[in-house]
């Protein structure tokens, strides 16, 4: 049976009308899945019972399941999630004093393949739906009881979503949809490696997600060895994409850095990455890199040195901030997302 959870109301009527049933019901059924997050067309109560019952024989709604909870002292929630087409994928739930963090993933593993993040070494699996991807979201809401509560979401979970742009985009409307999930645009964040053509995309779509852009380093010698994709679209043709972006969307995209020791936190690089970012409307997220041991040969440089590399940051006028990681002994921190089973 077709699982209609990740339908927009256009394809919710179109299927309504295949089964001869009224039409006009589908910004009800929409707003149930969506809006209120109710699965079960018994409790849909502004429907006809006969509605109900033929769709309870003749679809499913199904968001996926939470099969795993890993709370972290910090109250970070790390929630593993069986999506309808299958497989495990994983989600974060994070608590700070004045907002919550959601973060889910976009697809089973990831094709790119970066040398220190322990989804790309799951390989590529398969792409999730919209259905998948806004399932995560519900169910956590749901699970959390965040009921109205307005809420942060980031891509940063499993995968690559401009590699899947097509299913993160229609998750997107119906996330900013007043009708659907309701949340304002400027909450949702896509974090991408560097796929060139999908960030041109992006900057012409009518609406779009905010835009992280993962640099991690200054040097395509470096970035080639950390990050494959990196052949493919190097450094000078993304800054440019980059620049194209922010002069189009009248946006700031913020670099993702994560940091590693030996590798990309010399003094060299910070004057790169200074000079790198001058011109260009964009924020510095550095990011303490979260160690796998056994499995990541990388460390993170010492607190005082990740420190200073944002003051010596400041000091050349880039706005840089560091994300300390949260979660990481229920490895539900970045680039620590990889299901128990491919491991
Ligand atoms: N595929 C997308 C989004 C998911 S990864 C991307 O790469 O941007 C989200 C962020 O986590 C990226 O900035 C990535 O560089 C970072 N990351 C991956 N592995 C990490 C690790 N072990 N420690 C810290 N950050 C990591
Ligand atoms: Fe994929 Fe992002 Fe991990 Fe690279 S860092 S392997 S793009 S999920």
């Amino acid at each position: 049976m077709t699982n209609l959870y990740g339908c927009d109301v256009e394809a919710l009527r179109g299927f309504l009308a295949r089964y001869d049933l009224p039409a006009f019901h589908a910004s009800q059924i929409y707003a149930w899945l969506y809006a209120r997050r109710r699965f079960d067309p018994a409790d849909w109560s502004d429907l006809p019972a006969s509605l109900r019952e033929r769709l309870q024989c003749d679809a499913v709604f199904d968001p996926g399941k939470i099969v795993a909870r890993t709370t972290a002292t910090d109250g970070t929630i790390k929630y593993g999630i069986s999506p309808d087409g299958g497989g495990t994928i994983e989600a974060v739930y994070m608590h700070y004093d004045d907002r919550v963090t959601l973060c889910v993933s976009s697809q089973v593993g990831c094709a790119l393949d970066c040398d220190f993040c322990l989804t790309g070494k799951m390989g590529f699996v398969r792409h999730l739906s919209p259905g998948e991807i806004l399932g995560q979201v519900a169910q956590i809401q749901n699970d959390r009881g965040l009921g109205e509560r307005p809420f942060n979401l980031v891509f940063m979970g499993m995968g690559e979503p401009l590699h899947n742009y097509d299913a993160v985009l229609a998750a997107f409307r119906v996330l900013v949809d007043p009708r659907g999930f309701g949340l304002s645009r400027k909450r949702i964040t896509v974090s991408t490696s560097g796929l060139v053509p999908a960030i041109e995309q992006l900057a012409a779509e009518p609406r779009r997600p905010r835009l992280a852009v993962s640099l991690n380093a200054t040097t395509d010698e470096t970035r080639e060895r950390i990050m494959p994709i990196n052949r493919k679209y190097p450094l000078a043709r993304l800054l440019e994409a980059c620049r194209e972006y922010t002069t189009t969307t009248g946006e700031r995209i913020t670099f993702e850095y994560v940091l590693l020791d030996g590798v990309n936190v010399a003094d060299d690089d910070l004057e790169r990455l200074a000079e790198m970012t001058r011109s260009l409307a964009v924020k510095v997220n550095l990011i303490p890199f979260n160690p796998v041991p056994d499995r990541l040969p990388y460390r993170p440089p010492s607190r005082q040195r990740v420190l200073q590399i944002r003051d010596e940051l400041l000091r050349r006028d880039v706005p840089a901030s560091i994300r300390w990681s949260r979660g990481t002994e229920a490895r539900a921190a970045c680039g620590q997302l990889a299901t128990e089973a491919t491991r």
